[in-house]
């Protein structure tokens, strides 16, 4: 489950676009923008590599 960082909430929205990519808190008192730094789509592309 997805953790706000700046207000602990748990409401979070994923958002991507052309620049941005990570999860926007529906939190009414925050509203922040946590931008991804993980590469899991690498990670996921090897699991399933590993596996097949
Ligand atoms: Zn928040």
């Amino acid at each position: 489950m997805w953790t706000c960082p700046y207000c602990g909430g748990t409401h979070g929205l994923p958002f991507h676009d052309s620049q941005l990519d990570g999860m926007l808190c529906l939190e009414p008192d925050c509203g922040r923008f946590e931008e991804s730094h993980t590469d899991h789509d690498d990670l996921s592309l090897w699991d399933t590599t590993d596996i097949v």
